[in-house]
């Protein structure tokens, strides 16, 4: 029968200086299952050195270790990982628990790791507490508990998958004798119940209770005696059996984001700090695609107002032709047979001139347009006060005028109410019967005072002419104001035998608007996207500097069995987890924002659209992933026996 643990001719030697120490120098064992052995020796001959090669924390330089006749060097870092995981149980002498963890939850590792369920886990947990006199302590942190007490719960977590093989490396060095003497009771009642022991030791009245005793100085054997006559115990079989395939996965997964979130919780400020970055980075993601969106918006609408479905019709060539051979080229039949085509809303003629308004001894030159009853509506404006033409007055070349509230502040000072006052327009009294408000646009609107007048009275009351000055057109909605456009040109083309005329509309203005508004805004994502990038690269600087120091815990956690891929798990769980709750914030944040500015920008239609809460959420994943890459896989690639050393 092969033994259960065989070192044949191991050697290890650590680089120092120029050359190399050699710690071990040849070192020949072999271990029964179910023996109690003591390895002693002085301090710094090389026991934790051996030990560790025991329990596969640690490769030899030379030489050959056999467990149950399996070389480990055949042995790949997970299959490692997993020999440690469930057969081996290590007892340190600084106990090396996690300090943010509970007692139980300290017992539960292991099991963690081996995939165990959380059930099963926690009764068994209880169960080794409770069998090692710890049953009321199983929620206390590792700092409220005595050092016997810490040790003890340290022997739970040997034992939690089974503890086949136990590695007591000074189990009592740090212990008070009472303490000290439990523990060895404790590992006693162990090899009764069939588990090997090895204890390392340099106390020789602990080795004594052993019943070997090897003895090691300056890294060679000078005394190994054989096995004893070994126990018949069979070792006991590994307790927690693997979930298998999906099961474990979520299960593990669910496992890495509670330990995540313990490992965050433990360190609040830190990881306050941690978002911070994100909490900005991602606030002014979602405030830019929020508040860019909504700025957009509206200047958009305030294009839309001044009407692009409106298509203005002039005399000519081109603006600023006056070549008098067109200027009569718009008539009043042309107006007629454009209000009957189907894609027109209403259609309205301008005849415009300068003149003078006079009110009693009051006289301010203004613009008069002779316009339909359908202006006013085509481009949008309201009446402050009283209404539009009728047809009875524009059939019947009314004498009245609708001023806008430059003119009326110009000519009633004084008054509120000034509907049914009569002025004279150039040398025509005029009875007013509306006062009509431009919109508001954002390109401001003109200093001259303005006021309209049905076509028919200006044309033939004041000007005296048969032609019109423009016909400015409203598309029906559903219709293109670029295929009305094309229709109307070829209609009007049509009718005069010639094209004597151009159209302009808004549309080009509107997509000028909408191209340079987008260019702001990627802009602005430029700016956005940078302040997350920045706090990325925050979360990254903090998440290596936690695994500098949290160094510790990456050796506690790979000797009681963690794979490589299970401490990169962890850590970029926890990156993204921190990125996440960041983000969470950072929305939080935006949306104060966008209500503060709501209060402050009445009119800006400000609302959280379903993209930019998924933009945040892609992004802060998307950081925690990149930027927690690195030091996760530098806390992966740690060796668990210096991790372990460090402090
Ligand atoms: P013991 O546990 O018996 O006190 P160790 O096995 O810890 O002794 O160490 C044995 C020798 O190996 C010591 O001289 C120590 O300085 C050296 N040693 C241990 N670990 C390292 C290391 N990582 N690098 C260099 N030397 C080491
Ligand atoms: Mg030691």
């Amino acid at each position: 029968m092969t033994a259960l643990l065989e070192l044949t001719d191991i050697r290890r030697s650590y680089p120092s200086g120029d050359g190399e120490v050699e710690v071990l120098k040849g070192v020949s064992l072999s271990i029964e299952a179910g023996e109690m052995v003591a390895i002693v020796g002085a301090s710094g001959s090389g026991k934790s050195t051996l030990m560790n090669i025991l329990g596969c924390l640690d490769k030899p330089t030379s030489g050959v270790y056999r467990v149950a006749g399996t070389d480990v060097r055949t042995l790949d870092g997970d299959a490692l990982a997993r020999l440690r995981r469930e057969h081996f149980g290590f007892i340190f002498q600084r106990y090396h628990l996690l300090s943010h963890l509970s007692a139980a939850q300290n017992v539960e590792v292991p099991a963690v790791y081996a995939g165990a369920e959380r059930k099963a886990r926690l009764a068994r947990a209880h169960d080794l507490l409770r069998r090692l006199g710890l049953a009321e302590r199983g929620d206390y942190q590792p700092s409220q508990l005595s050092g016997g007490q810490q040790q003890r719960v340290s022997i739970a977590r040997a034992l939690m998958n089974g503890g086949q093989v136990i590695l007591a490396d000074e189990p009592t060095g740090a212990l008070d004798s009472r303490s000290g003497e439990e523990v060895m009771a404790i590992l006693h009642q162990l090899r009764d119940q069939g588990h090997t022991v090895i204890i390392v030791t340099h106390d020789p009245q602990i080795a004594a209770q052993a019943e070997r005793i090897i003895e090691i100085r300056d890294g060679e054997l000078i005394s190994n005696p054989p096995p004893s006559a070994v126990r018949a115990s069979a070792p006991k079989e590994i307790s927690t059996a693997p979930a298998s395939g999906w099961r474990q996965f979520s299960n593990g997964f669910r496992e890495a984001l509670t330990m995540a979130w313990l490992a965050m919780a433990a360190n609040k400020m830190r990881t306050l700090l941690t978002m911070l970055g994100i909490i900005i980075g991602i606030a002014s993601v979602v405030s830019i695609v929020v508040v860019g969106d909504a700025a957009k918006q509206l200047v958009l609408a305030d294009i839309r107002a001044i009407g692009t479905n409106t298509i203005d019709i002039y005399p000519g060539k081109d603006f600023g032709d006056d070549d008098p051979q067109y200027q009569q080229a718009l008539k009043y039949d042309d107006l007629l047979s454009l209000q009957k085509q189907p894609w027109v809303s209403s259609a309205t003629p301008t005849v415009s001139q300068s003149l003078r308004l006079r009110y009693g001894n009051i006289d301010v030159a203004a613009s008069a347009s002779g316009v339909s009853g359908q202006y006013f509506n085509v481009y949008g404006m309201t009446f402050s006060e009283g209404v539009t033409f009728n047809d009875e007055q524009l059939n019947g070349r009314a004498q009245v005028v609708v001023l806008d509230s430059n003119s009326k502040r110009q000519l009633f000072p004084d008054k509120k109410q000034v509907v049914g006052e009569v002025i004279l327009v150039g040398n025509m009294p005029a009875t007013v019967i509306g006062v009509a408000d431009e919109k508001q646009s954002m390109f401001g609107s003109s200093k001259t005072l303005r006021v309209w007048l049905p076509y028919t009275t200006m044309s033939g009351r004041i000007m005296g002419q048969s032609w019109l000055n423009s016909i400015t057109v409203r598309v029906k909605e559903g219709y293109e104001s670029a295929v009305a456009e094309e229709q109307l040109t070829r209609l009007l083309t049509l009718r005069h035998g010639k094209k004597d005329f151009f159209t302009w509309n808004m549309d080009g203005v509107l997509k000028t608007a909408e191209k340079t508004t987008r260019t702001l805004q990627m802009f602005l994502t430029l700016v956005a996207v940078i302040s997350l990038l920045v706090g990325g690269i925050g979360v990254m600087n903090i998440m290596l500097v936690s695994v500098t120091e949290r160094t510790r815990e990456i050796g506690i956690r790979m000797a009681v069995g963690a794979r490589a891929s299970d401490v990169l798990q962890q850590f970029l769980i926890e990156a993204v987890l921190v990125c996440l709750v960041g983000g969470a914030l950072g929305v939080g944040l935006s949306l104060m924002i966008a209500f503060t500015l709501q209060l402050f920008l009445p009119n800006w239609e400000i609302g959280f659209s379903p993209l930019a809460l998924m933009t945040a959420f892609l992004c802060s994943s998307l950081t925690g992933v990149l930027f927690g890459w690195l030091p996760a896989r530098s806390a992966a690639r740690l060796d668990p026996v210096e991790a372990l050393s460090r402090e």
